[in-house]
């Protein structure tokens, strides 16, 4: 059984029951010949049913948004901006797909040689609840679009999101088990990834669930792409644009209420311009109002689930009593957290040392740019980074030193429908999104024709 509750008002929306072993057998049946009837479809038609989700989505976005609210918390305007652009993205590679899946020539000693990119299969996806939509998507618009069928395991507090999407892309005409949710818990994924229909496994979440699922699908020998945590590094240097940069940091670390994997986890500040920072944000952080996610006037939900607030409520009194200072914020009751600013934060302290997923800032002081660098990089994760200079160059030349799997210059880490996304180091492996996402979970097939 699993039950979605209202973080804000702590109601119970729904409860779900788990599929059974023999109704997921009957899902794995139904997406596996949905990979075989979508091989004899033309891409042409797939991506005219594309087309259909993206307005599916685009006529009923006040109905998926408030569900989106409603399960985990995050403010009406986010979520409507969520859906968006999943229907953005929707239309992207309806457009572009074509292209990503053109078979590539390459001379060899062959009369003709090339590589072509094909289907595999159902692919299972295990998904997090933080952007319930976005991330689903993301993985599965380019997947179907290549001919694959999508399986999604989503985060147990979101069940009524994972068969709203499963919905979508029924309405939109594709075939029966194209793409299908299936409620089970964590510990029965054993028998979904071993089954042989399954052909890779995506998981989207902690670092922990990451190991485990890596190690089972290691077991079976299928494929794995890993989007895992991050403590991304938000790093203002002492030329920067500190208004501009101040603003960003601020959106990057409280939307979605400080639950995003590439939020601006670190901001490292260089010396001369701590104060002026530390003064910007505050003015900042005391205009963002938290509360009801349903009102006009919220700018920041709560957090998705009470023992989510408790953890961040323990790092943050760690990180106080290790000698940080508290500048704003630092109490929660049940899932409402206020938005929360802590100085003086070292590389000794647990808001350095462990991912910190809700709306708590920190400022760490780094003596010149290379201590910068080096501070960012001082982590187990490498998902995003940020840098703030107004000498592009230099910032060139600094996003080389980063180990991350993406560097924005001057703007906030976000995930964007035409660029890869993915981490190195304990963030995870492969990618999702462009060409190199949508060729994860393909056969890279070499064709020698002589
Ligand atoms: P989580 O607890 O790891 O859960 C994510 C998903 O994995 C859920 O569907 C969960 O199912 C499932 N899961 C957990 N342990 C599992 C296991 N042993 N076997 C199979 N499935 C398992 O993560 P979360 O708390 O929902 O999300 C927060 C984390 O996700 C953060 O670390 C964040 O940085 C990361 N994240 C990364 C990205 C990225 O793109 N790199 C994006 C968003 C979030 P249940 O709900 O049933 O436990």
């Amino acid at each position: 059984m699993f039950t979605s509750t209202n973080p804000f008002t702590q109601e119970k929306i729904a409860d779900y029951a788990a599929h059974t072993p023999e109704e997921i057998s009957q899902k794995l049946e139904q997406g596996h010949q949905a990979y075989r009837r979508l091989l004899d479809i033309p891409l042409a038609q797939r991506r005219t049913w594309m087309e259909q989700v993206a307005a599916s989505l685009k006529n009923n976005v006040a109905q998926h948004a408030a569900l989106i609210t409603q399960e985990m918390g995050k403010t009406l305007k986010e979520a409507n901006a969520e859906v968006l652009k999943c229907a953005d993205a929707a239309l992207y590679y309806a457009t572009h797909i074509t292209d990503i899946l053109q078979a590539k020539p390459v001379a060899a000693d062959a009369y003709k040689s090339y590589i072509a990119y094909e289907p595999k299969g159902i692919i299972l996806a295990i998904m997090p609840w933080n952007f319930p939509y976005w991330q689903v998507f993301r993985f599965a618009i380019p997947n179907i679009l290549a001919g694959n069928t999508g399986l999604l395991k989503h985060a147990a507090n979101v069940s009524g999101c994972a068969l709203a999407i499963e919905k979508v892309f029924v309405d939109a005409g594709f075939p029966a088990g194209t793409f299908q949710s299936v409620l089970v818990s964590s510990k029965d994924i054993e028998p979904i990834i071993a089954d042989p229909r399954v052909q890779g496994v995506t998981l989207t979440g902690s670092t922990p669930a990451g190991k485990s699922v890596a190690a089972l699908a290691g077991k079976y020998i299928k494929k794995t792409v890993l989007e895992l945590g991050g403590s991304d590094p938000f790093i203002v240097l002492k030329d920067a644009d500190i208004t501009a940069a101040a603003k960003t940091a601020v959106q990057g670390r409280m939307q979605n209420a400080g639950q995003s994997c590439i939020a601006a986890k670190r901001w490292i500040v260089e010396a001369p311009v701590v104060a002026e920072f530390t003064a910007a944000v505050k003015t900042l952080l005391l205009e963002l109002k938290q509360g009801d996610p349903t009102a006009d006037s919220t700018r920041m939900g709560p957090m998705a689930r009470p023992d989510l607030a408790a953890d961040l409520a323990r790092q943050l009194q760690d990180t106080i009593s290790q000698g940080a200072t508290l500048e704003l914020g630092g109490t929660h009751e049940g899932c409402n957290f206020a938005p929360t600013l802590l100085s003086g934060v070292t590389n000794k302290m647990t808001a350095f040392k462990e991912e910190t997923f809700g709306p708590l800032a920190v400022i760490i002081t780094a003596a010149d740019e290379q201590e910068a660098i080096a501070l960012a990089n001082e982590t187990e994760f490498g998902l995003g980074a940020a840098i703030w200079t107004s000498d592009l160059d230099k910032a060139a030349r600094l996003a080389t030193q980063i180990e991350s799997g993406n560097v924005f210059i001057n703007a906030m880490v976000r995930s964007d429908a035409r660029l890869p996304f993915g981490g190195v180091k304990q963030s995870g492996y492969g990618r999702e999104l462009s060409l190199e996402g949508t060729h994860e979970f393909l056969n890279i097939k070499t064709v020698y024709i002589q």
